[in-house]
């Protein structure tokens, strides 16, 4: 229970009761995170983060959200029975939250390590009376075969296993549309085609959940860095800016879902032309 503990983070924003549930983590490089980076200037950044180039820590920061009528949960980590993660499900059962209690799952993008909690290893939804929303154009690239086979077999095969089982439960969302009161889709592609970030507003106080729009903190000092994973770098970087700028101008909180150290929280603030990520204890 002692590493559940490091694993979860209550807070509120506004009346809206937060818990971060780290699904689970893993050990990303420099290579991965930064493919088109300067060599020099990026061992400088990375030494000066006191940070060693192939052991990046990473976390799965899923966020389930209580408001006054619903029980939201964005992203479901990669789910049981892989390698990693996992954990989502048995920490929602120790903080006494049944999936039957969730109404609301946004899925921000259809990489594993964001829907593989969201359906059970059998098959099944694993939030059975809840509505599901994903962005309309991730929707359709990860449920068609035509795209499918851009991917690997690995990430076709899980996202067949994992979002075929909601088609009648799965409802596809549009830029800035609400979910449920007080949270809405924010249109943020580039990582993925049509990646939806979420916004969260509750008594004057605002959250943005980047999903991954960034990867690491280092992207917030030099969002024209990229990853491997970015499918498109020059969008990756336009919705970074834009998506930075607003989280400056919004004085919003900001959750980061792979970055460390979790909860993956912090504040982007502006740092001459640009910006810098700033940790929330
Ligand atoms: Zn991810």
């Amino acid at each position: 229970m002692e590493n559940q503990l490091k694993n979860r983070f209550h807070f509120k924003v506004g009346t809206f009761d937060c818990l971060v549930i780290n699904d689970g983590s893993i050990v990303g490089t420099a290579e991965m995170l930064f493919v088109n980076a300067p060599a020099s200037e990026l061992g400088q950044t990375i030494r000066a983060h006191g940070l060693k180039p192939d052991h990046l820590p990473s976390t799965w920061s899923c966020l389930l959200v209580k408001t006054a009528d619903h029980l939201a949960l964005i992203d479901t980590g990669l789910g049981s029975g892989q390698s990693a993660g996992g954990n989502l499900m048995p920490i929602l059962a120790d903080e006494g939250v049944a999936p039957t209690d969730i109404d609301t799952v946004i899925l921000t993008h259809g990489h594993p390590d964001h829907i593989g909690g969201g359906v059970t290893e059998s098959g099944e939804p694993a939030f059975p009376q809840a509505t599901y929303f994903m962005g309309k154009d991730e929707w359709l690239y990860w449920t068609s075969e035509e795209t499918l086979a851009q991917e690997s077999e690995w990430m076709a095969d899980f996202a067949r296993r994992k979002l075929g089982p909601l088609t009648a439960v799965l409802q596809t969302v549009a830029d800035g549309q609400e979910i449920v009161p007080g949270i809405r889709a924010v249109s943020a592609p580039g990582h993925t085609v049509g990646q939806t970030a979420v916004h969260m507003a509750s008594d004057g106080e605002q959250l943005l959940f980047m999903a991954d729009v960034a990867l690491h903190p280092i992207h917030v000092e030099h969002p024209g860095w990229v990853s491997q994973m970015d499918a498109n770098p020059a969008q990756t970087v336009q919705t970074r800016h834009k998506l930075f700028q607003w989280a400056v101008d919004h004085d919003a909180l900001v959750l980061a879902y792979h970055f460390p150290p979790f909860p993956s929280l912090g504040r982007i603030i502006a740092n001459g032309d640009g910006w810098e990520w700033q940790v929330i204890d």
